[in-house]
Parts: C-alpha cells; structure tokens; sequence
C-alpha cells in the first residue's frame, strides 16, 4: 500500500508542470457562489484547467477501499468512518466472502457482526447502522442498492458524501461531487468555495465542475489531498496545480 501511495504522489508531483505552476501563482482571492458574472467566467477557465491536469495526474481516480459491487463498496464505506482504507480492506476481504447481499446482513448475529468488523473501531455503531442500512435495503428496495441519491440519502446512515461515492464509483451515476475531509480542504485552498458545510461546498463544486466531470473530479480531488495538498504540510513546491491555486489559508 506504501508503494501505491508513492506511485500516485509521484505521478502527481515533480513534473515539468509543476515547476512552472511554482513560477506562476495567482495572487487572487476565491471567489464562488458570491463571484460576478465576469468573475465566475475566470473561475470556470480555471476549473478547466484544474480538472485538466488532475485527469492526467489521476487517470484512474478510485476510491481505495476494495469492493466489487455497489453493497460492498456501501458497506465499506461505512466501515471506513475514522479508519483507514487499508484495515477496512483488511477486514472485508473475509467480510466480503461471509456476506453476499443485504439480506445476509440483515440476518447476521450482531454480536458476530461486531465481532468481524472490530478493528475497524466504533464497532458497535457501524454494526448497528450495517444492520439497519441492509433491512432497509431489503424491504425497501428489493435488497439492491438504489440508483438515485434521493432513495440512497434515505437509508440510515447514508449521507450525500456516502451515497455520491458508491453511485459515482459503483454504478458510473453522477449524483453530486464527493465531499470527504481532503475535498473539504483542498477545494477552499484552490478559492473553489468559501463554505465550510460539506453540502454547501458540494453546490458550489457543482456549479463550477461540468456534470460528466463530477465523479472524476471529486475523486481526483480527495487522492490530491490524501498525497499532495495535504492537511499539516502541503506540497506546493511540487503541486501540478500550483499555478492556478490562490493557495487560500496556506501558510
Ligand atoms: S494549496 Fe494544495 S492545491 Fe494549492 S498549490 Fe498547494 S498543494 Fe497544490
């Protein structure tokens, strides 16, 4: 995993792009939902770019939890909250071979289900809401996912930023733009957005970011953050968008 984390940082740092963006920073403040006419034009110039370059630095942009259907990737996503993709990966790859659909869930001794989702931490809560997610699945959708983010929004536990992961990545549906904590961070540094609201952000990504953009774009966004712009120290002598980023909060 250690080794797939350079790989992608690398792919995204240390290019000629890079070392021109370093010379060529924008000195101007964000502007989204609140921008003019005129400037919401530039903005949008300058998403083209970003979304340009992030789509060659992450070509294959994906979440990193495993999965091979849209359960799977619900259930891991959940099972993610507070830990990382590499021990979720590690607890569902037998996770995955015992539950095979909603209903197998729906089923499972809870304390057994707590048993084999510890490590993942908060075991009790997760098994709890994997519980109650899969019954709702069952007897309201049939115990398939459902390929809306109204009817996805509606299970427990299912938020915009769960539900827009797995119809994005899962199903190829662009219902919104991910918002985790790396989007949340890197879109207010690019001047994307002003807010702090992950639902708020997302409208203002939406308005800036073309539909058929959205999925790639919110994952692009939140491997960007996980490797270059990260949270303590980001990497803008080495960051392929540094050019086209105001650089907003950063020291
Ligand atoms: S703040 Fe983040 S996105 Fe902007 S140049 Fe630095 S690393 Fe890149």
């Amino acid at each position: 995993m250690a080794k797939k984390r350079s790989t992608r940082a690398g792919r995204a740092t240390g290019t000629k792009t890079a070392a021109r963006a370093q010379k060529r920073a924008p000195r101007q403040q964000p502007q989204a939902a609140t921008a003019s006419a005129e400037e919401l034009k530039e903005l949008k110039k300058r998403v083209r770019t970003i979304i340009r370059r992030l789509k060659k630095a992450y070509p294959d942009a994906r979440p990193e939890l495993r999965f091979s259907n849209p359960l799977e990737l619900l259930v891991a996503t959940v099972l993610s909250a507070q830990c990382t993709d590499e021990r979720v990966n590690r607890v569902t790859e037998s996770l995955f071979k015992k539950y095979r659909s909603a209903e197998d869930y729906a089923k499972a001794d809870r304390k057994q289900l707590e048993e084999e989702i510890k490590p993942t931490g908060f075991y009790r809560r997760k098994a709890e809401l994997i519980q109650q997610m899969a019954r709702a699945l069952v007897e309201q959708f049939g115990g398939e996912v459902p390929r809306t983010i109204e009817e996805m929004t509606r299970l427990p536990g299912v938020g915009r930023k769960t539900a827009n992961v797995v119809l994005g990545a899962a199903m190829g549906v662009a219902s919104g733009i991910v918002v985790d904590t790396h989007v949340h961070r890197v879109a207010r540094r690019l001047g994307l957005t002003r807010q702090k609201d992950p639902d708020k952000i997302e409208q203002d990504l939406m308005q800036l970011v073309p539909r058929s953009e959205w999925i790639h774009f919110g994952m692009s966004l939140v491997l960007h953050g996980r490797y270059v712009c990260t949270a303590r120290k980001p990497k803008c002598d080495q960051c392929i968008l540094s050019d086209v980023c105001p650089k907003v909060g950063v020291k």
